[in-house]
């Protein structure tokens, strides 16, 4: 027997949230990838169009990339590897 407390769905997703430093009051939060950071990519493809398995496949989200917030977003990897290639 555990004392495992039980939550609703909406508060368990506002819990998640707020573990990543995110309200879910807020108006920026990723349409993409709910706030989480991560998006599963059907064609198994990764962000970059590179082959990523035989299944789908969860890699960084391609629009907040993984910041969870769309007006706060983290690096843009894929610019940056464009960049990394060009020089
Ligand atoms: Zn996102």
């Amino acid at each position: 027997m555990t004392d495992e407390k039980r939550y609703s769905d909406e508060e368990l997703y506002s819990r998640c949230l707020r573990w990543r430093f995110l309200d879910d009051r807020y108006d920026s939060i990723c349409v993409d990838c709910n706030g989480s950071g991560i998006k599963i990519y059907s064609s198994t493809s990764t962000y970059f169009y590179g082959v990523g398995g035989c299944a789908m496949t969860h890699d960084v989200c391609d629009k907040c990339w993984g910041s969870g917030d769309e007006s706060n977003p983290f690096r843009n990897i894929k610019k940056l590897l464009v960049q990394k290639k060009e020089n």
